[in-house]
């Protein structure tokens, strides 16, 4: 297992992980972002308080990534660790909020124009620059602690429930350079990803520490051996009650158990020859560098 990633390079993606499943990608002439959550609140904020998003975090990593200009902004689903902050870097940078109904009414709650708004279905492709997004409808990872959806706009601050599930998607994202499948909540629907391939998986693995052998098998057999991945790259495996200014570390004990999930998901990636690595947040990368 790799604690870094190849480094980004001219002519390749760039990608910079921020903690959860949230990914900024870019060719150099189009920029993407997966959810973009950076505020981050605290634990107990989160289980007993109100929350809602820190536009300044947002502008503060705006800046530290050097983010010109961002084109779309999709989230996985519409829990607050994907869709808070969310409509915040649209605000700030003209992006169109793409993902469910759900996250269409997060992110009217912060005043975001219908304009702004996309909403998309299973099989759904949309095209920005050279990368082209399909998306795909999985399940959230077992032990949804905010099921349902959002049927109004969502005003914060709020209670963390306010942020519900929506549809879970598995975005696989396609460019020239190569393609990539962000999955970032650790189950799947039986062959949602038949006929679909990906060189590099953003794999979440929140929770598979507290499933069975036999669900973390199938998980990875379903996904990351379904679209012939050869690197498979770590997300939502941090505590995310911890603010992005300090290392990621993973969630702590009680919520899961980062040592058993690995000990069950890197002897599948040594049968089938997949690289793994554990991104480090920040760090200006290259997706598929290395790989042949
Ligand atoms: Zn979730």
């Amino acid at each position: 297992m790799y604690q870094r990633q190849a480094a980004a390079r001219p002519g390749g993606l760039t990608a910079h992980f921020l903690g959860t499943s949230s990914l900024l990608l870019s060719d150099g002439a189009t920029t993407l972002l997966c959810d973009g959550f950076v505020t981050r609140p605290g634990l107990m904020r989160v289980g007993l308080g109100r929350i809602a998003p820190d536009a300044g975090l947002v502008r503060a990593a705006i800046e530290r990534l050097g983010v010109r200009s961002l084109d779309a902004v999709f989230c996985a689903h519409s829990h607050y660790d994907h869709a808070l902050d969310a409509p915040v870097w649209c605000l700030q940078t003209g992006a169109v909020l793409v993902g469910s109904e759900s996250t269409a009414n997060i992110g009217r709650g912060l005043g975001l124009a219908e304009t702004s708004l996309r909403v998309v279905g299973d099989g759904d492709t949309l095209d920005y620059g050279r990368f082209t997004l399909t998306f795909l409808d999985s399940v959230h990872s077992p032990g949804d602690r905010y099921p349902g959806v959002v049927t109004r706009p969502l005003v914060p601050p709020a209670r963390t429930g306010a942020w519900k599930t929506g549809a879970a998607y598995s975005v696989l994202i396609e460019h020239p350079v190569g393609r990539i499948l962000l999955h970032a909540s650790a189950n799947h629907r039986p062959g949602m990803l038949d006929g679909r391939r990906a060189e590099v998986v953003y794999l979440g693995i929140g929770g598979l520490g507290k499933q069975s052998r036999e669900f973390v098998r199938r998980y990875w057999d379903e996904v990351v051996g379904a679209v012939g991945a050869r690197r498979v790259v770590l997300v939502h495996w941090d505590d995310f009650f911890v603010g992005l200014d300090r290392p990621l570390r993973p969630l702590p004990y009680f919520a899961d158990r980062f040592d058993v999930t690995m000990a069950m998901l890197l002897p599948l990636a040594q049968r089938d020859g997949v690289e793994v690595v554990l991104p480090v947040a920040w760090d200006a990368t290259d997706p598929h560098g290395e790989l042949d």
